[in-house]
């Protein structure tokens, strides 16, 4: 397992994070089966796209039901603006009709009442569903607290030093949600994702007025005059 070796508590790292961009806000608040198709449709693509391709599912079928009975080239054309939907569209029927087979069909509001591994590992369990999907549902849907990871928050986490340079993301998963107070998952997933699309860019980092820099290995390496 990662283990952050950082000087500073992650918690300080998160105050200045909100200092500078304030306090996060979450719009919408999903049914926990609504945000699991959402998030697969999010995979590698815009929130615009995805939006639109959520819309347009909904749109098209009256229920989840009707989606996973319907002709699988039906379900493609419905998602297409969302892209990969050849591989969505299959992917959210399958996830929809082992749901259907099971007990609790697709409510997932049980899910709320488990421990978070143990709920976390039902959504794994699922066809194509990873960490960071379930991860998605549980706290954005059911406000448990463990943080999704995605190529923004793996990226900052490792230029911090709050995991190994080589670290996976379910390693820093794993760190993340243990060294996050729970009351503030959803505020730091939020706070790092704005960071990283607006500031700790992939390949352009704006370090120089970054407010993390003090405490940042990799942006102190980067801006002279800050290293020592
Ligand atoms: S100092 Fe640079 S590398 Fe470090 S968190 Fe800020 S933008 Fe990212």
């Amino acid at each position: 397992m990662a283990e952050s070796v950082h000087a500073v508590p992650f918690t300080t790292l998160l105050d200045l994070l909100r200092d500078a961009y304030g306090q996060p806000r979450r719009s919408r608040r999903l049914a926990p089966v609504d945000e699991l198709v959402l998030t697969i449709l999010s995979q590698n693509t815009s929130d615009v796209n995805t939006d639109r391709a959520y819309a347009s599912l909904r749109a098209r079928f009256a229920t989840w039901e009707d989606v996973a009975a319907a002709d699988p080239a039906d379900v493609v054309d419905a998602i297409r603006s969302g892209g990969l939907a050849n591989q969505k569209g299959p992917r959210i029927q399958a996830v929809l009709r082992e749901l259907m087979d099971e007990p609790g069909g697709l409510d997932l509001e049980p899910l709320a009442g488990l421990a978070v591994d143990e709920a976390l590992g039902r959504l794994t369990a699922l066809p194509g569903v990873g960490k960071k999907t379930g991860s998605c549902v549980l706290l954005f849907s059911l406000n448990r607290p463990v943080m999704p990871v995605d190529t923004h928050i793996l990226r900052i986490a490792r230029r911090l030093g709050l995991v190994p340079e080589r670290a996976t993301a379910g390693e820093t998963h794993e760190l993340l949600t243990r060294i996050t107070p729970p009351e503030r998952m959803l505020e730091a997933h939020l706070l790092l994702i704005r960071h990283g699309r607006e500031t700790c860019r992939a390949r352009t980092p704006l370090c120089e007025q970054c407010p993390l820099l003090p405490h940042c290995p990799t942006g102190r390496s980067r801006v002279p005059g800050t290293n020592g």
